[in-house]
């Protein structure tokens, strides 16, 4: 058989499923009945991205199936083929979103079916930083799982994000591969049909990041061609679905690599049946390109490994967490006095025969690294000291949680067998600082104290008067005291007109630029994201209109955004781009704004979800009256402070509101002389029906009922 007549079988196929499918459904529960995937806002997102026809209940599908079938012409061409591949897509969201009217088909599976908007959001930062450098779709049974478990360990130790559909997943478990989202190897389930679901991953973060309108099929296509760095590789025979399914993959513009023979594309469909070489191969198919920092450590060290939590039956040794003292400091040293590598020691190790008998290892720990260099700045000693947490987070069997002295680590029993000991986590440090900072740092030494005694003693006199001295310094650190702000353009990869504005009380909305983290990059990439914007005088100080800036975000948007303002969520507020940590919108009947932070998936008391709240907004689109903001803007004297500021803040999500409380009560008592301004913002655990929370407020005499009408 020819390729195009596989392709046309594969899709054939699937359509005749997708049609007895529907038929079956709407038998069983009638045409009325809602269908739909959870915790989206898009749908059935490939349909509604292709057709713009947002699927709400089964009586729906019909016509979708015609549109699907009518793609499928059979024609000998090649172009109509892939068409016929999107058609088998397009089927395969309609057959999994009918197995979820049952509720979760996932429940049993290795695999976790359908991705939430709120996970594809938290992508963002990773992707377009590069820490995500690329997005590996792996399928099928492999005749030799060793091979495959190899392959799948080399894309997590690339950092790369992997997903998994068929028996592999099985056999990658059985060979030891550590999966899940924490591990970016995320098993999508058994059935072929299941790949569906990194194909709604691809064309959501065109809807949520890129902007793009649906219907505009092309548009979509271009945009995961060009910016989403995806393929694809096959393990084993391949059948005709699998084929018509690859089409699929090839018209998004994700090259398709199998392991045994098959018809060549270039560029598209491809062979490399040595396992050895598939990583490779597959890298430089989509051109991604691996930065890699080689650190002589016994565990592998890579950003796959950041989100992995080390559990208490699993833990070997313990640092801090309110069971011993443990801080951290970046402090600058004299270049001339410093010994460049030089890793010390000073106390116990964790295999010290003092705890031979013991269960588990809990020693006090303070690790303080001292950099310099020509261009390093003490203002940029934060920076890296913020890096702490992300590089021994990267250590396989490692978890960091917490900075400055209420750091908490712990190590697993693994890392220990494997010869882990206390020096290996300064020896990542100094790589790292070394690797990632290498424009200001030129020496780094880094000396861990274990002894009680010491770090007791060095916290008191000189680590704790260091942070004082820096928090004073933040705390004067404000819009009106600097001559610049920054731009950041990072996002402008997935989101091609969003330009955030950093200034010293307003963060990235991702919430990991801030002023001092733009201000750095500057200085470490001189030509890179983050651009100064020399301020001048201030058009209107109470909205945050600066010339300036709207001529640096009319360049940078390519003449998308006109006008911005700073300090307002109605007038020309800032754009999203999509990975914002919270978003805010109005609740106008409490005359405030609610903020809900994307780890919270109930229904907000505005009747929206996170995902809904935050479909509103996003792709460097202006939205008066929504804006996407990093969850240390609560607390900033400058959070919409156009429309009332804080004061406004009538509901957040409990675990974020005890997050920000302090910095919130002490910002608000500052500005209105109101004490414990977070117990007046009512909570999920108070109320979320709107009658409800407005007599919250009012029992608490929230300030926000008094205050001008927001809209
Ligand atoms: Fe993206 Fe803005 Fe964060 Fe930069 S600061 S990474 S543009 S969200
Ligand atoms: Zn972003």
């Amino acid at each position: 058989m020819s390729l195009t007549d596989l392709i046309y079988a594969g899709s054939n196929a699937v359509a005749g499923l997708t049609e007895g499918a529907v038929d079956d459904a709407i038998a069983k529960y009638g045409a009325d009945h809602a269908v739909g995937y959870p915790d989206t806002a898009y749908f059935l997102p490939i349909i509604y991205a292709a057709t713009g026809v947002k699927i709400k209940t089964l009586g729906d599908l019909p016509a979708a199936v015609g549109i699907l079938k009518s793609l499928i012409t059979n024609k000998e061409d090649l172009g109509e083929a892939l068409n016929a591949g999107l058609a088998t897509a397009v089927g395969a969201e309609i057959i999994e979103a009918i197995r979820y009217l049952d509720g979760d088909p996932y429940a049993n599976d290795s695999g976790i079916g359908f991705v939430a908007d709120p996970i594809i959001r938290s992508l963002g930062v990773p992707l377009v930083t590069g820490d995500i450098p690329g997005i590996a779709v792996l399928l099928g049974e492999s005749s030799d799982p060793a091979s495959l478990a190899a392959i799948v360990k080399d894309y997590q130790e690339k950092g790369l994000l992997t997903f998994m559909v068929g028996n592999i997943i099985e056999q990658a478990l059985e060979a030891g591969v550590k999966m899940g989202l924490d591990y970016r190897v995320i098993p999508l389930g058994h059935e072929v049909t299941s790949v569906i679901h990194v194909v709604s991953v691809a064309i959501r973060a065109a809807l949520i990041f890129g902007g793009i309108e649906p219907g505009k099929l092309p548009e979509f296509l271009a945009y995961t061609k060009e910016r989403v760095p995806a393929f694809v590789n096959t393990f084993g025979e391949l059948n005709e679905v699998i084929v018509a399914v690859g089409a699929g993959a090839i018209a998004l513009g994700f090259p398709v690599i199998a392991d045994v023979e098959v018809p060549e594309v270039p560029g598209a469909l491809m062979t490399q049946a040595d396992h050895a070489k598939t990583v490779e191969f597959s890298l430089e198919s989509r051109e991604i390109k691996i930065k890699v920092t080689k650190i002589d450590v016994p565990v592998s060290v890579a950003s796959a490994f950041e989100g992995e939590r080390v559990r208490k039956d699993t833990m070997f040794a313990e640092f801090g967490g309110n069971k011993t003292e443990c801080w951290e400091l970046v402090t600058t040293g004299e270049l001339a006095e410093m010994e460049d590598h030089k890793i010390t020691l000073i106390g116990p190790d964790i295999d010290d025969v003092m705890f031979a008998d013991k269960d588990v290892v809990r020693l006090p720990l303070g690790i303080v690294v001292t950099v310099a260099g020509k261009a390093m700045q003490k203002d940029f000693e934060t920076v890296l000291e913020r890096r702490i947490h992300y590089f021994t987070n990267y250590i396989e069997g490692a978890m960091h949680v917490g900075q400055r002295n209420i750091a908490w680590i712990r190590l697993t029993k693994e890392a220990f067998e494997k010869g882990f000991r206390l020096k290996h986590i300064g020896e990542v440090l100094y790589a790292k600082m070394r690797a990632d900072f290498d424009k200001v740092v030129d020496k780094c030494e880094v000396t861990i104290y274990t002894n009680e005694a010491d770090v007791a003693r060095l916290g008191e006199e000189m680590v704790k008067p260091i942070y004082a001295e820096r928090d004073e310094r933040m705390g004067a650190l404000t819009d009106e005291s600097v001559d610049e702000f920054y731009t950041c353009l990072l996002c402008q990869s997935f989101a091609p007109s969003h330009v955030c504005i950093v200034t010293p009380e307003r963060l990235g909305l991702c919430g990991a630029v801030s002023w001092l983290d733009a201000k750095a990059t500057k200085e470490l990439d001189p030509t890179g994201p983050n651009q100064p914007i020399v301020k001048g005088t201030a058009v209107d100080e109470r909205l945050g209109i600066w010339d300036s800036c709207n001529e640096v975000v009319a360049r940078d948007s390519q003449g998308a955004v006109e006008r911005v303002t700073l300090y307002s969520i109605l007038e020309d507020p800032m754009t999203s781009c999509g990975c914002f940590e919270c978003i805010c919108g109005i609740m106008p009947e409490a005359n405030g704004v609610i903020i809900v932070n994307r780890e919270f998936s109930q229904t907000s008391p505005v009747g929206m979800t996170f995902g809904e709240l935050a479909s509103m907004t996003g792709g460097g689109v202006q939205t008066p009256g929504f804006m996407g903001h990093g969850r240390f803007l609560i607390g900033s004297k400058k959070f919409m402070s156009a429309e009332g500021g804080l004061s406004r803040i009538v509901w957040m999500p409990k675990e974020l509101k005890d997050d920000v409380a302090e910095r919130l009560n002490k910002a608000v008592f500052e500005m209105t002389g109101v004490e414990n301004f977070a117990d007046m913002v009512c909570d999920e655990t108070i109320a979320t029906d709107s009658e409800a929370v407005l007599e919250f407020l009012e029992s608490k005499g929230h300030p926000a009922l008094d205050m001008d009408p927001i809209m």
